[in-house]
């Protein structure tokens, strides 16, 4: 099916205007490719309207093929329904793990804390799980095999308390990932047992544990289990056999939350942190996606950068993209106003900024909540190309960020400004041309 989908893509390769009916083509091998992965058909259909939309409204940017253009598309509706991967700091914090008998909890557990273990925390896991025979031996094997600390008691069969001990025995650790049992189906004592166990042990995320091959059974679990304790993440298990996962999506989407990890084999270091790029090529069945695959890596090397201190003389080299805009209005905030930034970059002497229109400068602090605000609800691509933002993007930006649409539209104007300033610096060339040209 996949190798449909890229006959498809590779037939309007070179084409730099698509046809109604080619995005009409392109959005049936999609639909098709999403299907045959389990994601729900209201789900698909959902997508492939705000895609098909999309692509017919927007104009892809000078120079950019239109099949990358439509790829792209593809991809950021994905991302916008699959999202970004479970927020989970690398600090102290329990864990409650919730699902049906045989989804994987219990091997889940032992992965997340060997991986947890990886990034030089020191995890410990608690098995709660009194309804399964063997549960306890289970767990306690795979912990060990998982090199953490671990508590149970095959003793006790009052679930709430050994998650109340396990808490206290395993203080030494900073994070805990509490398993728990599941049922053949949901039944309301499974309910009353996770919701007393999350009274006690509260959470600070508690996750979903799915199998791969999970349908439109997702929904209901996601619903009861989100009631009960609060869904903040899914795990989904066994993408190492056919199932490509895409039930979970349902229950992403009914607990409007997010994947945190994929199991990927029945030992623990086969646990993958959930990216959206991988997940959505084995989705759509495309092993190489590799025009997405580059633009997801500037996307992700981008954030990067964001992390790093922001260096003025960036600036001068490469695209300006939002991303900068974002960086150097919160240089100001540290540094002082464009005028004297512009001071610190070598080579730029005073002569230079004069010719800047005045707006360039009028970043005031109240304009800068706003932009930020609003570039949060961005994707990263539209960040890093920000003239390919149509009139539903700019829509749907302003609903995101609670803000109004002439005001989205008014950081892009500031956007331009800045970027033809930019242009201007970068036209001058190298450093020392710039200072020929000063003196
Ligand atoms: P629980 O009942 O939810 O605790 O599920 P378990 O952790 O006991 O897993 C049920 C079965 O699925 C076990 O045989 C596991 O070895 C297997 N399993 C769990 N995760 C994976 C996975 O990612 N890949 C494969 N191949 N098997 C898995
Ligand atoms: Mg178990």
């Amino acid at each position: 099916l996949g190798s449909s989908l890229r006959g498809t893509l590779d037939k309007l390769r070179g084409k730099s205007r698509l046809s109604e009916e080619d995005i009409e083509e392109i959005v049936k091998e999609i639909q098709r490719s999403l299907l045959s992965a389990d994601v729900d058909v209201s789900l698909v259909m959902e997508l492939s309207d705000n895609i098909k939309d999309r692509a017919l409204e927007e104009e892809p940017p000078a120079g950019t093929p239109a099949r990358d253009f439509v790829l792209r598309i593809v991809y950021e509706e994905l991302v916008d329904l699959i999202g970004e991967s479970t927020e989970l700091p690398l600090e102290e914090q329990t864990i409650l793990l919730a699902g049906l008998q045989g989804s994987g909890k219990t091997t889940s557990a032992a992965k997340m804390a060997w991986w947890f273990s990886t990034k030089g925390l020191r995890p410990a896991v608690i098995q709660t799980d009194t309804f399964r025979p063997g549960a306890y031996d289970q767990a306690a094997e795979m912990a060990e095999r998982a090199e953490v600390d671990f508590y149970g008691n095959p003793d006790n069969d009052d679930p709430v308390d050994i998650a109340r001990k396990g808490l206290e025995e395993t203080s030494d650790a900073d994070v805990h990932i509490v398993d728990t049992a599941g049922r053949h189906a949901l039944e309301d004592d499974l309910i009353d047992e996770i919701e007393q166990i999350e009274d006690v042990v509260e959470p600070d995320t508690s996750l979903l544990v799915l199998d791969a091959a999970i349908g439109q059974g997702a929904k209901d679990q996601a619903q009861q289990f989100d009631e009960s304790i609060g869904i903040d993440g899914v795990v989904i298990t066994k993408l190492d056999g056919t199932a490509k996962g895409g039930g979970a999506l349902t229950a992403v989407d009914q607990t409007d939350s997010s994947i945190a990890f994929l199991g990927t084999g029945e030992e623990v270091q086969d646990v993958e942190r959930f990216e959206p790029d991988g997940f959505i090529s084995r989705l759509l069945g495309m092993g190489d996606l590799s025009q997405l695959a580059e633009r997801v890596e500037r996307a992700m090397e981008q954030t990067e950068m964001e992390e790093e201190d922001w260096d003025p003389e960036d600036m001068l080299q490469g695209q300006f993209t939002l991303n900068d805009m974002q960086k150097q209005m919160e240089a100001m905030n540290n540094m002082g106003p464009l005028d004297q930034v512009m001071d610190m970059i070598p080579g730029l002497g005073g002569g230079i900024k004069d010719q800047l229109p005045d707006d360039a400068m009028d970043v005031t602090q109240e304009r800068m909540r706003t932009f930020t605000v609003i570039m949060d609800s961005m994707t990263e691509a539209e960040k890093e190309y920000p003239k390919a933002i149509g009139a539903s993007q700019i829509r749907r930006i302003a609903r995101g960020s609670g803000t109004e649409e002439e005001q989205v539209r008014e950081l892009l104007q500031q956007y331009k400004m800045m970027e033809r300033t930019m242009k201007q610096f970068q036209g001058m060339g190298s450093e020392q041309e710039m200072q020929r040209m000063m003196q």
